[in-house]
């Protein structure tokens, strides 16, 4: 199933609406109707899978909300406290919270807690700002708590 029969399908979905309320079913919700519904929120959940274009990715273990995609993974070689981390280049879904300095092993960063978009868990954090001239290739990079996210294809 392409973009196009998504689309052709909320289009129909869109007249079949208004066909319901023009027989005055305004509050009602019938069966046939959860079944449409049903049927369209597996089309979009499809059209979402598309975007990763089969390519592996981490959703959060919480609410399976995608995160990160495999190919934006740089090094699994981060230590959280929940054990291991995985820093990303680039991640979705995701709350960014407030920046603040914090220092850390390898210096003083100024960083920021990252939240599932959907669930509110913790899942890490985002490097906001290194101060030492030798740490500044993680500067906007993000670690992520394997615990915290499952490898979905
Ligand atoms: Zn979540």
């Amino acid at each position: 199933m392409g973009f196009g029969d998504l689309f052709e399908f909320e289009a129909l979905w869109s007249k079949v609406l208004a066909h319901h309320f023009s027989l005055g079913c305004k509050t009602q919700e019938t069966p046939w109707k959860q079944r449409i519904a049903s049927v369209l929120r597996w089309c979009l959940s499809v059209s979402e899978m598309a975007q990763f274009g089969g390519n592996p990715f981490f959703s959060c273990r919480n609410c399976q909300n995608p995160l990160a995609l495999r190919d934006d993974l740089i090094s699994k070689k981060f230590v959280t406290k929940s054990g291991a981390g995985y820093m990303f280049s680039h991640a979705m879904n995701i709350i960014v919270g407030q920046k603040e300095d914090r220092k850390l092993i390898t210096g003083v960063f100024s960083i920021a807690d990252i939240f599932c978009s959907n669930c509110g868990e913790v899942l890490g954090w985002k490097y906001v700002r290194a101060y030492d001239i030798s740490q500044k290739y993680k500067e906007g990079k993000v670690i992520i708590e394997r615990a915290k996210i499952a490898k979905e294809y």
